[in-house]
């Protein structure tokens, strides 16, 4: 049986607490404060701001840095949701899947600097569409054993034999997510009955932890020691416009600082590696924020501390307007005070020393 590690199981039941006074942006500035220390920004050093050619030391820096790794192993999802790309860019006519040895190559690396944080199978597709992920979380589970295994689903696909695969297979956590119709905007009652009816296909108890009318509904479910959660939020209020391909209510002129490419790596279906999840290689006007690709360079950690990574890092940091396809996003934003100000003033000063 797969026991959750402690340390994730006493992050979860943090993000719950919070999750019961907040929305999902309050959840993970607050749990990057719980994460890092004092401010979320404790952890960045000088080697953010520094190209790394050197392997050891970029994956150390890696090791150090980054809680959440997000792997496409195909590209297919069923869905063309509104406020996803998918409703405007295709991923229902083919499907591609990863090139395994590219695959094995990111399994072995993170073995080798004895991963323990997240690896997160989502991004822009459908990851139950395809029962290939049962493998891929097993070979995950061999490779990297002390990774939690996290999954994104729509839940279309989910049936309880499905979730006993997966958790045999190794999956530590699941979110399932309850969306309406392709252009239905939030309906918090709607939400109520498809996630009822969804709990009972599944067979499987609840408990709801938000009911937020109009924003979000949320209920932990029993189930095995898997962290296993069901929601639906209204992605007016707390989704992001896509690096601009979405159009949501709540685009605010981005001032705040982004730590994004700081602790997470994002991993196309095509080996791209992205420097957030906002931003995907393919779609023409994201091509230029590729930062690497490992189909044809080898190092997930050489990646991370490239100098394309490098120079994202710098344009992030401080309390002024971000630019490009950061301009108007909504993703995780921190707020101003004197604490954050202070250190961010430092963090500037840190990226601009070559
Ligand atoms: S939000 Fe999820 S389910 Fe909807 S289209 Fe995008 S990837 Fe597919
Ligand atoms: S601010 Fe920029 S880097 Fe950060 S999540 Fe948004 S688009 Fe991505």
């Amino acid at each position: 049986m797969n026991k959750r590690p402690w340390h994730i199981r006493v992050k979860s039941q943090l993000a719950h607490l919070v999750r019961r006074v907040g929305g999902v942006q309050v959840r993970d500035a607050f749990a990057s404060i719980v994460k890092h220390g004092r401010t979320p920004f404790d952890f960045v050093e000088q080697d953010h701001f520094t190209p790394l050619g050197d392997h050891d030391k970029a994956m150390s820096l890696f090791k150090r840095s980054v809680d959440m790794i997000e792997i496409e192993v195909f590209s297919y999802c069923n869905r063309i949701c509104w406020f996803c790309p998918n409703a405007e860019y295709d991923r229902r006519s083919a499907q591609h899947h990863m090139d395994n040895n590219v695959y094995l190559s990111i399994l072995r690396q993170l073995g080798q600097c004895d991963y323990n944080r997240k690896i997160s199978y989502s991004r822009y597709n459908e990851p139950l569409a395809d029962r290939i992920i049962i493998d891929k979380i097993a070979q995950a589970r061999s490779l990297v054993p002390k990774a939690v295994l996290h999954m994104n689903t729509n839940g279309d696909y989910l049936t309880k034999e499905y979730l006993d695969e997966l958790y045999d297979a190794g999956l530590n956590s699941l979110n399932i997510q309850i969306y309406l119709r392709s252009n239905q905007k939030y309906d918090h009652e709607e939400t109520r009955q498809r996630m009822q009816k969804k709990l009972a296909e599944l067979g499987l108890k609840a408990k709801i932890t938000v009911d937020l009318f109009g924003h979000r509904l949320e209920a932990d479910i029993d189930y095995k020691d898997m962290s296993l959660r069901i929601y639906g939020r209204n992605f007016d209020n707390t989704g992001c416009n896509r690096g601009e391909t979405v159009e949501v209510t709540n685009q605010p002129v981005r001032t705040s600082p982004c730590l994004s490419p700081f602790y997470h790596v994002y991993i196309d279906y095509n080996g791209s590696v992205m420097p957030c999840c906002n931003l995907r290689s393919d779609i023409p006007e994201h091509q230029d924020c590729i930062i690497g690709n490992l189909n044809t360079q080898s190092s997930i950690f050489l990646i991370y501390a490239s100098a394309n990574a490098v120079a994202w890092r710098r344009s992030l940091v401080g309390f002024d307007r971000k630019d490009g396809l950061c301009k108007h996003c909504n993703f995780v934003p921190f707020t101003k005070t004197s604490v954050t100000t202070s250190v961010q003033d430092k963090l500037v000063a840190m990226s601009k020393t070559r």
